[in-house]
């Protein structure tokens, strides 16, 4: 049978205009932008697709909180409120809240990374790692090979490979290792989920070893969505006991709101480990303010704990994903070439197929970006050779095998109808792709150039 149609399981009650622009100023305004999306005006565009991170549009339930904050200083009603959320729906005792994600995975990397252990991660996401190394820890690679490969159909290309943890222990001993680093809807491979079988096995082979898991559960509920629909024997399952079962396997958490819990900013960590909370809750308030509120105020505590119990509705999440799937389905279907399978949060663009005139040292995922806004004002982002920086050794640049770009879709925020406009705009730019022009990088920052490398038109 054919699926029927899901709608959106919410209705419009406050809207924000966007503006409408021509070809010709937003050719001017991409110029003036160095042909870097980072670089564009918010007002310049159309349908924004540069990132699900703090992006989202909250509830009426949610904006009717934020006029209950209790904005003491110490002990807000807002904080107890939020600590329910965290123990009800990720089943973590003890709660340290702070400003964003990256704040949690400071905390966290400080106190449990001895200089020189190893931090097993499936894949990476770029603060996490760099919280890590900062802490001295180093970076282990344990994801599936799957994961690497833009082209695999796997469903759970998340999945960490126990054989590779297996060979860090043979050769290092379990007493080189910090903890295991696992991250739900991995971001970097694209959003792609890891199974409730898989996260079993690694848990059991993790205990063995004595190895508590901390979950970067940024993304938790989307890989939640996946193994319901993906899965044996959780297709009658809520997300929300899904959530609870991939975190009972865990020690403990760090988040960044700004994702799965509906908000603009926030954050926290969360464990079931009393020694490890009571040294966070002195290292919080260094960093990020007193322990009941770590940097948020408390209107924005009262928003995440509702965001949270939201995120688990069934309804919600399936139309998220969906949305995402619409998209990718569109584009796919006119036979571009993308990342597959498609992800929780965002359609991946493969611009060496999509551009195979363009040689990688002209920037192929950025001139799409750029042509992208052109065409029809929609901002993505470039995540190809830009983004990857040059060897600090030899100068040259990193040339990654995924040269890609992003188009992240915010939550609640843009109906199928904008998703048809993007998907009509990469059709068109596609049936006349050769027209598109490689670039050359004219202003190069030290690190991290993507955020704001200038480049021209060859
Ligand atoms: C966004 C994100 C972070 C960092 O969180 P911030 O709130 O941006 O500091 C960490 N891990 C993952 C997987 C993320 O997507």
């Amino acid at each position: 049978m054919k699926t029927r149609t899901m709608a959106e399981p919410y209705k419009i009650k406050m809207v924000e205009p966007i503006k409408m622009t021509t070809r010709e100023y937003r050719a001017a305004k991409m110029r003036e932008a160095g042909y870097n999306t980072f670089l564009l005006k918010s007002e310049d565009v159309y349908i924004d697709l540069l990132t699900d991170s703090g992006t989202n549009a909250m509830s009426d339930w949610q904006w009717s909180g934020m006029l209950l904050g209790d904005e003491a200083y110490a002990g807000a009603r807002n904080f107890y409120n939020l600590e329910k959320a965290v123990q009800e729906i990720y089943g973590f005792k003890f709660l340290v809240p702070t400003h964003q994600g990256r704040a949690a995975e400071h905390i966290t990397s400080q106190l449990r990374i001895k200089r020189g252990q190893y931090v097993p991660m499936n894949m990476y996401f770029t603060t996490t790692r760099e919280h890590a190394e900062r802490a001295g820890g180093i970076f282990y690679d344990c994801i599936i090979d799957e994961a690497h490969d833009a082209a695999n159909p796997f469903p759970f290309k998340g999945n960490v490979d126990i054989a590779k943890l297996q060979k860090l222990v043979d050769q290092k001993g379990a007493d080189a290792i910090a903890y295991l680093s696992v991250a739900p809807c991995v971001n970097m491979a694209g959003g792609q989920p890891f199974s409730m079988a898989n996260l079993r096995a690694v848990a059991a082979w993790a205990k063995k070893y004595n190895l508590p898991i901390i979950f970067d559960a940024t993304r938790a509920i989307e890989n939640c969505y996946f193994v319901q629909q993906r899965e044996p024997g959780y297709a009658n399952k809520p997300v929300r006991e899904i959530l609870r079962e991939m975190m009972s396997y865990g020690e403990g958490m760090t988040i960044s709101s700004k994702k799965d819990n509906l908000v603009n900013i926030g954050g926290f960590l969360a464990t079931n480990n009393e020694s490890f909370f009571t040294k966070a809750k002195e290292m919080v308030v260094v960093f990020e303010g007193l322990h009941t509120y770590g940097g948020l105020a408390g209107r924005d505590m009262e928003a995440i704990a509702r965001g949270i119990y939201e995120m688990v509705d069934d309804a919600y999440i399936a139309s998220r994903i969906r949305q995402v799937e619409y998209l990718g389905n569109r584009i796919k279907d006119a036979g571009i070439p993308l990342v597959v399978p498609i992800g929780g949060h965002a359609v991946f663009l493969d611009a060496k197929k999509f551009l195979p005139h363009i040689p990688q040292e002209q920037f192929p995922a950025q001139a799409l970006a750029s042509a992208l806004y052109v065409d029809s004002g929609v901002r993505g982002m470039e995540r190809g050779i830009v983004s990857a920086g040059r060897d600090h050794a030899t100068g040259e640049h990193h040339k990654p095998k995924l040269e890609l770009v992003r188009l992240t879709i915010p939550r609640r925020v843009y109906t199928n109808l904008h998703m048809d406009v993007v998907a009509e705009s990469c059709i068109a730019l596609y049936e006349e792709r050769e027209k598109i022009k490689g670039l050359r990088m004219t202003y190069e920052p030290e690190s991290l150039r993507f955020f704001q490398a200038r480049f021209e038109e060859l």
